[in-house]
């Protein structure tokens, strides 16, 4: 049973909302399932529309002051990185109780927020001088929006929350954040966190199920719709966002391609290209969801993928030593158990897995699926768990048609052991993103988003921040 100073897990946690700084204590709670057990371990509270109403308020508040004083909105952001880097042991094993991620990946993502509010800090707000003569000044600047509605997934709770918070405070919003139902402890506690550390208001936490999600997006109060999540509930929060012409960012899905070239070596690239589609067990936006290998290569690539995936220890995130975690939750479960059935019977080859592990938690073992192709549903649909989809193709233009021939664009890679040549065909893929021979690099300077329906506007670097602002013209007449 895991203890922190946040209580202890295996009953109701202490943990608490935050709105207006202050603990928010709730009548009614909901249980979070630790996805290694398969059973409730914890309780989250439960967001009335009430208490959102009053987290909205706080935040629009807090908005008034914070907006004006850009040095103390840099303290503040290293204030947040220094807590995050002391909380590593604070925040990562909540997080893996709630999400599955073995204890050191969870770690990594604590330290990577500490590395996103430091970025942010540092990071101009542009301000330009557009005309200077002796008819006017006319200067273009980034003004905040007001109160951000920040709504995150269940798969990196803790990151994705970084990419929103401190671009959007830096800017000069304010926010009410809320994660995942199942993944609801690692946020809660961020907002304890914090409490100390940002004035009351500037950033808000609540919990709740998908309905509070739907009440953010339709309050009147945020003026933009910060949103991590799929490709589904993305296009409910755009049609809510727009009767009241809110701004919104959608980071959702993706079905990421990559295409490996003749010229590869296959050992030489699959411990990578194995890396970029289990990492987290698969449940990463931009994991690498299906491998298209030229057919002289299929064999040896298969083989080689699947040597690795016999090699992975698969196990409870808390142990050491342990890989890949559970799958988080049940649902996405019992999708990726669906989703493998359906390529078998319709003939493919689970040459490791194909099954979830019997006994208790959301345990599926790593799957290379071969001998199948476009048009079965693990190829056209997003899995977002630990099963992978190799496809043989004949030749590059073949490749490259069927990897664009999709609604998702969020990102993807070509693998050559001549780099010009990989590059040249990475630009030829239709998303956000084209690696050539890496995958899953995502770095605070560079932006990151989605082409089609991955996604609308992007997070991080300069470009994430202009998101949580809007254009003001400055103009004042000489003449
Ligand atoms: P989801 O869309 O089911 O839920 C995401 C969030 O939206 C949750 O907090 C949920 O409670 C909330 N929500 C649900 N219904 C809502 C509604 N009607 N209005 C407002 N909010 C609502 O997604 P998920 O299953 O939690 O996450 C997995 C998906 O997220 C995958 O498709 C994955 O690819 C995507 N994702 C995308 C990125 C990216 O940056 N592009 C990153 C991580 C995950």
């Amino acid at each position: 049973m895991a203890q922190g100073p946040w209580g202890t897990l295996g009953g109701v946690t202490e943990l608490t909302m935050t709105i207006g700084g202050d603990a928010a204590p709730t009548a009614a709670t909901f249980d979070v399932v630790n996805p290694a057990t398969g059973s409730p371990m914890a309780a989250a509270p439960d967001c009335t529309s009430e208490q959102l109403d009053a987290a909205m308020e706080s935040a629009a508040k807090a908005y008034r002051d914070w907006r004006t004083d850009e040095g103390a909105r840099r303290d503040a952001l290293r204030a947040m990185a220094d807590v995050f880097d002391a909380s590593v042991d604070d925040l990562a094993p909540l997080l893996t109780a709630e999400q599955g991620k073995p204890l050191r990946d969870a770690k990594r993502e604590v330290r990577g927020a500490a590395l996103w509010c430091r970025y942010f800090a540092d990071l101009e707000l542009p301000r330009e001088v557009i005309q200077d003569d002796e008819r006017a000044l006319v200067e273009v600047v980034r003004k905040p929006l007001g109160v951000v509605a920040a709504i995150t997934p269940w798969n990196f709770p803790v990151s994705l929350a970084s990419w929103k918070v401190a671009p959007a405070l830096l800017a000069g919003n304010t926010m009410v954040l809320k994660p995942s139902p199942f993944t609801p402890l690692s946020s809660l506690r961020i907002g304890e966190l914090l409490r100390g550390v940002l004035p009351p208001g500037v950033l808000n936490v609540v919990s709740g199920g998908d309905q509070l999600g739907a009440w953010m997006t339709s309050h009147p109060v945020p003026r933009k719709i910060s949103f991590t999540g799929s490709v589904a509930t993305g296009k409910k929060v755009a049609e809510a966002a727009a009767p009241d012409l809110k701004r919104v960012t959608l980071e959702l899905g993706g079905n990421d391609p990559a295409i490996l070239l003749d010229d590869i070596d296959p050992e030489a690239v699959v411990d990578r290209v194995f890396a970029a589609a289990f990492a987290n067990n698969g449940q990463v936006c931009s994991a690498i969801k299906r491998v298209y290998v030229p057919e002289a290569l299929y064999g040896p690539v298969v083989d080689a993928l699947a040597d690795r995936a016999r090699a992975v220890r698969v196990g409870d995130g808390t142990e050491e030593g342990v890989d890949l975690g559970p799958v988080n939750n049940r649902p996405q479960f019992e999708r990726v158990a669906e989703l493998v059935d359906d390529a078998v019977r319709g003939g493919a080859r689970a040459v490791t897995g194909g099954a979830p592990r019997p006994g208790d938690g959301y345990f599926f073992e790593p799957t290379i699926l071969a001998d199948v192709s476009d048009g079965t549903r693990i190829v056209d649909e997003e899995q977002f768990g630990p099963a992978l989809p190799v496809i043989a193709y004949r030749d590059i233009d073949d490749a490259v048609e069927r990897a664009n021939a999709t609604h998702f664009g969020l990102s993807g890679s070509v693998w050559s052991a001549d780099p010009e040549r990989g590059a040249e065909v990475a630009a030829r893929l239709e998303c956000g993103t084209a690696w050539t021979n890496t995958h899953l690099v995502l770095q605070p300077h560079q932006p990151f988003g989605g082409a089609k329906w991955s996604g609308l506007g992007v997070e991080n670097g300069p470009w994430g921040l202009l998101g949580f602002t809007e254009i003001q013209v400055l103009f004042q007449a000489r003449a």
